[in-house]
């Protein structure tokens, strides 16, 4: 397992589109990215991380069960696995109800913002064996689940706000991003 290193705004690999993964790419190396996605989703902390973020523009995303809606065995006892990977999530349904939630993103340092987006959504995706899944997220985990897809399309938060907050923020943080060696990081 391996914590890997999170690209930051204005990367222009977090602007890209990213591809399906084929059934020929299920197995040992799948499951294990998706661990390490999920070992960096845990160190930053954060609650979900899509491939993007780290440099793999395949279509998969790691979410932390812990926010999701528990599921219980007949003893009650929480069956969650350590960590939800979802693979080509596709959204099939979302509600007419929407919800404000003021979100931040592991790529987009120091900076949090309302977004509005539908309260519940109906999720079909593979896990990382390539099974296929469909389940209802609602309230926080339909928030992280959604900010999440938009990052397999290539879109941040920044681009969720008017063009005049994305620049005073980019501006501000080219200064925060110059090394000592006069190069830029991401
Ligand atoms: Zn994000």
């Amino acid at each position: 397992m391996a914590v890997l290193h999170v690209l930051t705004v204005p990367n222009p690999i977090l602007s890209k589109k990213c591809r399906p993964i084929g059934p020929g790419e299920f197995g040992e190396d799948l499951a294990r990215f998706a661990s390490d996605l999920a070992e960096t989703m845990y160190a930053a902390p954060g609650v979900g991380l899509a491939a993007p973020q780290v440099g793999d523009l395949r279509r998969l995303i790691v979410i932390d069960p812990g926010n999701c809606t528990r599921e219980q065995d007949d003893d009650g006892r929480p069956t969650n696995p350590r960590f939800l990977a979802l693979v080509n999530p596709q959204i099939i349904e979302a509600s007419k109800e929407m919800m404000v939630y003021e979100e931040g993103c592991l790529s987009v340092p120091d900076f949090e913002e309302n977004v509005t987006r539908p309260r519940r959504v109906h999720i079909r995706y593979l896990d990382e064996s390539g099974k296929p899944h469909q389940k209802w997220f609602e309230g926080y985990d339909a928030i992280v689940v959604q900010h999440e897809m938009d990052h397999l399309e290539g879109v941040v938060i920044l681009d969720r706000v008017s063009r005049l907050k994305k620049g005073r923020y980019l501006q501000r943080r080219q200064k925060v991003r110059v090394r000592n060696d006069g190069t830029l990081e991401y």
